[in-house]
């Protein structure tokens, strides 16, 4: 085989021996990769298990950024070892650690149980107002839809958390996924639990400094900055609603595993507690207007589409391979805070011989990574069997769609596509 097209590339591992203890080290690997393109780190980290060492302990189970299994630290930031590609990875060495703030098991395997917990404490299950009239219809293009929707996404990941100071300056601090998943059903109409839920998350909100570290890193692109800012606004919206009523007091007393008493005269301990909400509030309710009219409303608003730059034209025109996969990069806004996406697009020549086709990467029935399979002449899904034909039409599996054509546009000899 020749093997002078394949790049060499070093991976320093964490490891960890829970039989020997220490601090732990890094060891060193080098493999020779054919295409960087199409190797993940998950594929480098199965070859190194294969090939160098099979004592090396890492999970992973879906392959397909569904699962969440496989977070890490991969050259200092956090993200998901199926879905982080080697070519998008700059240097020629690449670094892999565990996740922080989470015990170590084995060399890249933590313990997630401290994420649970957290998640837990967020009462992360629904149960609807009791007079609830079924079925209870929240259409999809409702603002209330919009809002919650990509928060819904979560896979638990741990990501977010890892990268939270504030999680490591404060163990208590319930976390950006546990706060984003409180987001998901505080901001739900048909949420019966909101006094309860509130309560839990007012205490942890405002451990939050906005960093956006978490936004920044998670691989499902959700922002649980603003979630937390959501929270914080609800929870200045309550504070300044004055006593609370007799529903408010039964349910904190509940939370606290007290007795309730139905209209308890306000404690000094209590009123000063209020008090500190109120100021951190009044800090909460201007940060949150600001995030209002910056972060929250665009997410609601219909953003302006921009057209993206996916390479030269005649670079496809004369591709013979038929359909290529490239990487599309571009940065979207999200009220102050800028979001740099990179999307792996389909470019084909096959189903339109004059032009050329694109074709977003993403199956349209779980949104995992569809490829281009030359011997069968079909775009197949590598979960659940989904098999498109060259023109992007279902031929077989669960996808309920085709494949999502992008519009496209060749200006200066440059192809462009308008993003989805
Ligand atoms: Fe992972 Fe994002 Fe969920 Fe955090 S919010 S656990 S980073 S998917």
């Amino acid at each position: 085989m020749d093997r002078t097209s394949y790049k060499k590339r070093v991976f320093n591992v964490f490891r960890y021996d829970p039989t020997t203890g220490g601090d732990g080290h890094f060891d060193r690997f080098e493999l020779d990769i054919e295409d960087e393109s199409k190797t993940t780190v998950l594929d480098a980290l199965l070859r190194i298990q294969r090939e160098h060492d099979p004592s090396l302990a890492f999970r992973y189970a879906c392959r397909v950024n569904m699962c969440g299994s496989c977070g890490m630290v991969i050259n200092g930031q956090e993200g998901l070892a199926c879905k982080t590609v080697i070519a998008d990875l700059r240097g020629k060495e690449i670094d892999l650690r565990p996740l922080n703030h989470f015990p170590v098991v084995k060399d890249l395997v933590v313990d997630m149980d401290p994420f649970f917990e957290k998640y837990q404490e967020a009462m992360p299950y629904f149960e609807a107002l009791e007079d609830q009239k079924e079925p209870s219809i929240i259409p999809p293009d409702s603002r209330e839809r919009k809002a919650i929707g990509l928060s819904t996404e979560c896979i638990a990941c741990g990501c977010c958390v890892s990268s939270c100071t504030m999680a490591h300056w404060h163990k208590d601090y319930m976390g950006p996924a546990a706060l984003n998943r409180a987001f998901t059903l505080l901001a739900d109409s048909r949420d019966g639990m909101r006094v309860e839920r509130l309560a839990r998350a007012m205490d942890a909100c405002y451990n939050c400094r906005l960093e956006l570290n978490c936004t920044e890193v998670c691989p499902k692109e959700i922002s649980p900055t603003r979630a937390i800012k959501y929270i914080q606004r609800m929870a200045a919206k309550e504070v300044f609603k004055g006593p609370p009523t007799p529903l408010e007091t039964e349910g904190e007393k509940e939370i606290r595993g007290e007795e309730p008493v139905v209209g308890e005269p306000w404690s000094r301990r209590r009123f000063l507690s209020r008090a500190t909400v109120g100021i951190s509030a009044a800090a909460g309710l201007f940060i949150g207007g600001l995030l209002t009219a910056g972060a929250f409303a665009p997410a609601l608003r219909s953003r302006t589409r921009q057209w993206v730059r996916v390479g030269g034209a005649g670079e496809f025109m004369s591709d013979r391979e038929g359909v290529k996969t490239v990487q599309i990069r571009y940065q979207v806004e999200d009220g102050f805070y800028k979001n740099r996406l990179t999307k792996p697009v389909m470019v084909s020549r096959i189903a339109d011989p004059s032009g050329v086709v694109v074709f977003n990467s993403r199956c349209t029935h779980l949104g995992c990574t569809v490829h281009w399979d030359e011997a069968k002449k079909l775009f197949v899904c590598a979960c659940h069997g989904g098999a498109f034909y060259p023109d992007g039409r279902v031929k077989a599996g669960p996808p309920p769609r085709p494949l999502v054509r992008y519009r496209t546009k060749v200006e200066d000899g440059q192809l462009f596509v308008l993003e989805a």
